[in-house]
């Protein structure tokens, strides 16, 4: 096991409340399944994160879907500072047995890396949040940050990785920016976007990038051409004219993820 998994597991012994975090576009591909063992017994959370990228549809979907599991769901554009009101409600209704108690619920985030968790956790305490110091049960530093009468949050969120042994989840990781560029291959992940979006959200791709082309020879692969029209347009191009994928497929994935495409996700409840 490692040491983040285990901080985090004796982080959850303090607390009453699993607030996770998961990518909106792809809310099964960023989740770890673990959690649901590791935050047995806990009462439950999930906020679909960069709801704004998210195709509104799906999201509203995804909520039902999670609703049927008994987890409260809020989307959620954590950027924004003005979804208090709506964790706390949330938090009421997820914690109802709870609620009563003469002390304050206490909650922890988690999620898999770069979800949005800081983001977060800094949107909801806001400046003027106070923490509420060194009490018993707070170990390595950590601090309950209070944000509501009835509601603490602790400052340290655990992280969860994302399990990608399945290729398709791999994928879908990718282009929402959770694993290392480092490890990724660009051209691929771009290939996969432009294939996807041709399938799934034609309108919004063809008036980024212009129509898919039509190939005059059968062997030719209809999204090469695609984005070789798109290098062209954008100047992605070596010397002697050539495509220069690399570059080309960088500003794809990068559109992507910044939502110039438009609200587009990856992933539907149907597949679950
Ligand atoms: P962490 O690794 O889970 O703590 O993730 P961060 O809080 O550092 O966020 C990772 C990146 O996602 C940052 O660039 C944030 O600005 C961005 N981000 C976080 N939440 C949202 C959101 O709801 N919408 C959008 N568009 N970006 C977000």
């Amino acid at each position: 096991m490692t040491k983040a998994r285990r901080a985090m597991q004796e982080d959850l012994k303090l607390v009453d409340l699993v607030m996770e975090l998961t990518d909106a576009r792809a809310p099964l591909a960023g989740r770890n399944p673990d959690i649901d063992k590791l935050a047995a017994g806990k009462a439950r959370m999930i906020f679909l994160n960069k709801a704004d990228l998210a195709d509104d549809q799906a999201t509203l979907a995804w909520m039902d879907y999670f609703r049927k599991k008994g987890i409260t769901p809020i989307r959620l554009d954590a950027r924004k500072t003005n979804f208090k009101k709506a964790v706390v409600d949330g938090v009421k209704i997820a914690c109802q047995e709870k609620i009563e108690r003469d002390r304050p619920i206490r909650a922890m985030v988690v999620g898999i890396p770069n979800v949005g968790k800081s983001t977060f956790i800094n949107s909801l305490a806001g400046k003027t949040a106070a923490k509420t110091g060194n009490k018993p049960g707070v170990t390595r530093g950590n601090q309950w940050i209070k944000i509501d009468k009835q509601l603490e949050l602790l400052d340290t969120p655990g992280i969860l990785w994302p399990k990608f042994d399945d290729e398709a989840i791999g994928m879908k990781l990718a282009c929402v920016g959770s694993i290392s560029d480092e490890v990724l291959n660009m051209q691929e992940i771009a290939y996969h976007l432009l294939s996807y979006g041709k399938a799934n959200y034609n309108q919004l791709f063809e008036a980024r990038y212009g129509a898919v082309p039509q190939p005059d020879d059968e062997r030719d692969n209809e999204i090469v051409l695609w984005m070789e029209n798109i290098a062209r347009q954008r100047g992605c191009l070596k010397r002697g004219a050539e495509t220069d994928f690399d570059k080309v497929s960088a500003q794809i994935t990068d559109d992507f993820r910044s939502g110039r495409i438009g609200k587009v996700s990856l992933e539907v409840p149907e597949q679950a």
